[in-house]
């Protein structure tokens, strides 16, 4: 989005960040997303079509890449962590680009520490709730159940939307009933329209700390085929940006956007719609990072 670069992240109150790593599996290759995303978010002008100024409300940079560990799953989700806690740390909210959907859970431990649970706004085709099959590992297919079990996340005040696509198992969404989670189906948010899904999600997340999580996928096809686990048949991009603009004035304290899969997108279209849902995200945080700064 032709921020500053300030690696050291010194000063910086909304950390653009790149997490890039992916897990080994599917089609992978998550992990060069970020460097995607950034060259097409140069695309990106200074003001949001609802006349946000994201690079006027907070002071915004580009603190570039965690170093991560691809060789070992675990030391990445820990280093992962640690890169976006030191910003936390130094009063920086953090929005990020994947990397394979279980930085998510980094990306949440390292904002929120112990000073959970937060609420969630889940975007993806899948509700990312699933059992491990790979032992102990916290990866892309079980980062919200992940999160939830860490404490970092309200199921209560969770909401996944976009939920769409050949399933795994027939009962792939009932963890998010048991436990108390809400659930818009594309045919949920089709029915609802961009207004009544701004309502609900609005009605479950309510006015305390809430993060954005999207995984590209969500989108349908047409604007996100560049990813690992292709779904035909999501939202389109102007359902995404409107019910992300739709959530300005809640307490964004920061969010992703994930599994951008760059050998599968060569034309950067994939890239492109990321760093423009990235810039809605920012929007909001940078909304909700202004008005808590100017009432202290
Ligand atoms: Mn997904
Ligand atoms: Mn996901």
């Amino acid at each position: 989005m032709r921020a500053p670069y300030v690696p050291d992240g010194e000063g910086v109150e909304i950390a653009l960040v790149g997490l890039p790593y992916d897990f080994q599996s599917g089609r992978g290759s998550a992990r060069m997303g970020p460097a995607q995303i950034r060259e097409m978010s140069g695309l990106i002008r200074q003001l949001s079509y609802d006349l946000v100024a994201p690079f006027e409300l907070c002071r915004v940079a580009d603190v570039g890449n965690a170093v991560l560990n691809p060789m070992d799953p675990r030391k990445s989700i820990d280093l992962a962590t640690d890169f976006v806690a030191d910003l936390a740390g130094k009063g920086a909210a953090v929005v990020s680009a994947g990397g394979d959907h279980g930085v998510t859970y980094s990306a949440i431990k390292g904002l929120v520490g112990d000073r959970g649970p937060i609420g969630l706004v889940h975007f993806d085709a899948h509700p990312d709730t699933y059992d491990d099959p790979f032992g102990g590992y916290i990866h892309h297919g079980n980062t919200i159940r992940a999160s939830i079990e860490a404490g970092l996340v309200d199921p209560a005040r969770t909401i996944s939307v976009g939920i769409h696509g050949t399933r795994f198992i027939a009962t792939d969404r009932d963890w998010h009933r048991d436990h108390g989670l809400s659930l818009l189906t594309v045919d949920d948010v089709a029915a609802l329209g961009v207004d009544g899904t701004v309502a609900e999600i609005r009605r479950v997340v309510g006015d305390g700390p809430t993060y954005i999580s999207f995984d590209i996928d969500a989108m349908d096809t047409a604007y996100a085929v560049g990813t690992g686990a292709p779904e035909p048949g999501g939202l389109t991009m102007r359902e995404a940006l409107g019910i992300l603009r739709g959530m300005h004035g809640l307490d964004i304290i920061g969010g992703d956007v994930m599994e951008v899969a760059p050998p599968f997108d060569p034309s950067g279209h994939t890239a492109l719609c990321a760093a423009n849902i990235m810039f809605e995200i920012l929007c909001g945080t940078a909304l909700a990072y202004a008005r808590k700064r100017d009432e202290r």
